[in-house]
């Protein structure tokens, strides 16, 4: 039988990644089996607020969770799912001063890998499909990201459907999320088991391509 802890990363796996707390119970409730004790929520929210250098309870026994919207929020996130992106801001540079002040500011974008997301990965063995890139780890695993071309979620609403997601580099994803670069569907390649669909491509570049803004 699976322990508290590991029960606790899968459920928020299944979860997407991150979820409050009363959402984390309810899905432990489903992955645990019977009898569930008195102090199940209890028992739940230590584990987690014990591997989350996020809290005071931390127990430096593995640092896998994170407060997703500060302490008290109730929301938890599952920490390997951040990547952290670093934006330098030129702030407003005082008359008289001769080095321009620069403020370092970090933002996180939340990776949520949907099964149909990790499938497609799979597919396209890990390789960009953009550029081609494949990364492999020293595990002798491949790593790759899939992202959903209209954005899941407010305001853009995008199906979790696989002729809206495409696999990618980092780079690129980075690239895409942020409206960096437009799509052309010549220049994606394909998989003979999987189409994108063009209206997904063409809301990428009406609605997100050089609209995002980052600040
Ligand atoms: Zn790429």
């Amino acid at each position: 039988m699976s322990t508290w802890i590991e029960d606790v990363i899968k459920g928020l796996d299944d979860l997407n990644g991150s979820a409050s707390l009363s959402d984390i119970y309810k899905k432990l409730r489903e992955i645990r089996q019977l009898p569930h004790p008195k102090s199940f929520d209890a028992i739940i929210r230590r584990e987690i607020e014990s591997h989350s250098s996020d809290s005071e309870a931390y127990t430096r026994k593995g640092d896998y969770f994170y407060s997703v919207e500060g302490l008290g929020g109730g929301v938890w996130g599952l920490r390997n799912y951040l990547k952290n992106t670093p934006i330098a801001i030129d702030a407003d540079i005082p008359l008289g001063f001769d080095e321009p002040a620069r403020i370092h500011q970090e933002t996180y974008r939340i990776l949520r890998d949907t099964n149909l997301a990790r499938k497609l990965k799979l597919l396209h063995q890990n390789k960009c499909q953009l550029c081609g890139t494949q990364i492999e780890l020293q595990n002798g695993k491949y790593y790759s990201e899939a992202h959903h071309i209209t954005p899941l979620g407010n305001p853009h609403d995008g199906p979790d459907i696989a002729k809206n997601i495409i696999v990618l580099c980092p780079n690129h994803h980075v690239m895409l999320d942020y409206g960096a670069i437009k799509l052309d569907q010549s220049l994606i390649t394909a998989h003979p088991k999987h189409t994108i669909d063009t209206q997904y491509i063409t809301y990428h570049n009406d609605r997100i391509w050089g609209k995002v803004d980052n600040q």
